[in-house]
């Protein structure tokens, strides 16, 4: 298309100018240099089937024609990016069960697209370590990771950093461009979208507007953001820069991971690496080595309130064991009047079979997003449920600490039993005198029992178990976590979404890494804590 090669042709002219601009005093080719691409959402599996079926291309020729290498890596859990950011950027096992979940000691949720939380976890999780972006860029990222500039990152969402008058001055070029090209491919897509609605009024539906909006902001605004922000440090010569494309994760949680909008948006993120790679190529002297990632993958989920036909978990859980004798609407809201960004929850698709059963669920789902709550919770009688996604946490919010199954089972007896037999559950993990449980359809497993239970077939059950060991030692996980993974019939999210992640899946927590040849990564990668003492040595001396 000949607007496509004018904008191409304008781009490449902005990237000889950013170029000769320099940014201050050039810097000293005396060591590698870091790039790294995280592709979010992305399992091995996925990638691989979009390698072979062409969905992919630059990719494919990374790991085909120019000596890349791709090796397997295991996530651990949960299977949430804070979570591996944490651990591969500061090197911790970190304390954050999930993308939503509740801090009994401080009585507060932490809920990362929210301003403030996501500073809040890496200043106090990631105390007195030193960041592997220390100095660098980080673009599109839950954490900093010790950077100096971090556009759209949400730790510093509210105080985006820079240094010098001159990174300022390209920097405003940049999203100049940004702001035109942006522009541009929005206008374009508005376009296509109004033509196919004028020549087939019933071929785009609610979902697909909605879609459209989900993909001008993240997959054309975000995407060029980044790749130019990422593509200006290059020239800059910027030691480490870490820059995290989120479209196919957004995609395949609306649509599912292996749907064609998840594949076509994968496929976008596919030319932005190939663009960061061809600035690679001009600037051969700073010696860059370029990472390509994924945190996680996602899993094809149900509707949790499709399969009970009811009300969402977290009211289900009242209604059914914790508070069966009152009101079942009359929840207690609890208003702490937190304003509530609109998080990526807010892009999710609420599929809904009709207009009237969509204004009810309009009226159940926001109304208390109205009255300050956040979203998928509940609190009534001492007791605070959260839905975060194919995970849900259970706190008893009169003991500061982690309740155990002896604990739990004073207050209501066979709990644990009866949730994990309850539709639409999976598992239900918790901890006990003698380690962590899993009840999965009423019975009880110890972790060296897994395969005689839930994840007969793993061959990678010791990940698992080692996975949820870590995750019931985070003290902010709840009393009770309750999974929709294995659930009668196939995995369940609590939350509107077909793809979802967070959980023990094979897609979930097999994931890969893309490196040089030569580079000896770790391995086998059975937890991201090992890419730290990796990616670290790009900060020693030559
Ligand atoms: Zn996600």
């Amino acid at each position: 298309m000949p607007l496509d090669h004018l904008v191409l042709g304008l781009q490449r002219a902005l990237d000889r100018l950013v170029r000769r601009l320099r940014l201050g005093a050039a810097p000293v080719p005396d060591r590698r240099r870091l790039l790294i691409v995280q592709i979010d959402g992305l399992s091995k599996a996925v990638l691989e089937e979009a390698i072979a079926r062409g969905r992919a291309p630059f990719l494919a020729r990374l790991v085909r024609q120019r000596g890349y290498r791709m090796a397997p890596m295991n996530v651990g859990l949960p299977t949430s990016t804070p979570a591996f950011q944490m651990a591969a950027m500061y090197g911790v096992r970190p304390d954050i069960p999930g993308f939503h979940y509740h801090d009994k000691r401080r009585r507060t949720d932490i809920y990362f697209p929210r301003g403030g939380d996501a500073a809040h976890v890496e200043a106090t999780q990631a105390a007195g370590r030193i960041g592997i972006v220390r100095d660098g860029g980080t673009y599109g990222c839950v954490f900093t990771g010790g950077a100096a500039s971090n556009l759209l990152t949400f730790a510093r969402l509210k105080r985006p950093s820079g240094a010098g008058l001159l990174r300022t001055i390209s920097m405003v070029f940049v999203l100049a461009w940004v702001l035109l090209k942006g522009s541009i491919v929005s206008v374009i897509e508005l376009t296509r979208a109004l033509l196919r609605a004028a020549a087939d009024p019933f071929s785009v539906s609610t979902m697909g507007w909605k879609w459209l909006a989900i993909k001008i902001v993240i997959s054309v605004w975000l995407r060029e953001l980044f790749t130019l922000a990422a593509a200006h440090d290059l020239y800059a010569g910027v030691s480490r820069i870490y820059v995290n494309y989120l479209d196919y994760d957004v995609a395949a949680h609306a649509w599912g991971p292996r749907h064609r909008r998840a594949l076509r948006a994968l496929r976008r993120v596919d030319a932005s690496v190939h663009r960061l790679w061809r600035v690679l190529r001009r600037v051969p002297e700073y010696r860059y080595d370029l990472y390509v990632l994924s945190d996680h993958g996602q899993a094809t989920c149900r509707s949790y309130r499709r399969i009970t036909g009811g009300p969402p978990l977290e009211e289900a859980l009242f209604d059914e064991f914790f508070d069966p004798s009152s009101e079942p609407r009359a929840a207690a809201v609890e208003g702490k009047g937190q304003r509530i960004a609109s998080g990526l929850k807010a892009y999710r698709s609420h599929r809904a079979p009709g207009l009237f059963q969509r204004f009810v669920n309009y009226l159940e789902r926001d109304f208390p997003r109205l009255l300050g709550e956040t979203p998928e919770s509940r609190e009534r009688a001492g007791i605070r449920v959260i839905s975060a996604g194919p995970n849900a946490f259970v706190y008893f919010l009169d003991s500061p600490e982690p309740l155990t199954l002896e604990d739990i089972e004073k207050r209501f007896p066979a709990l644990a039993t009866a949730v994990s037999a309850a539709p639409g559950i999976g598992i239900v993990l918790i901890r006990s005198a003698s380690g962590p449980l899993c009840f999965w359809r009423g019975r009880r497993y110890a972790l060296d029992e897994l395969r005689a239970g839930p994840f007969a077939n793993r061959a990678d059950v010791e990940r698992v178990a080692e996975g949820i060991r870590d995750l019931m030692a985070m003290r902010s996980a709840g009393d009770l976590v309750i999974y929709g993974t294995a659930a009668e019939g196939g995995d369940v999210s609590f939350i509107s979404e077909i793809g979802a992640h967070a959980g023990p899946s094979p897609d979930e927590m097999q994931t890969f890494i893309i490196y040089p040849r030569g580079a000896t990564v770790p391995s086998p990668i059975t937890h991201p804590t090992q890419l730290y003492p990796y990616f670290m040595r790009y900060q020693e001396a030559g």
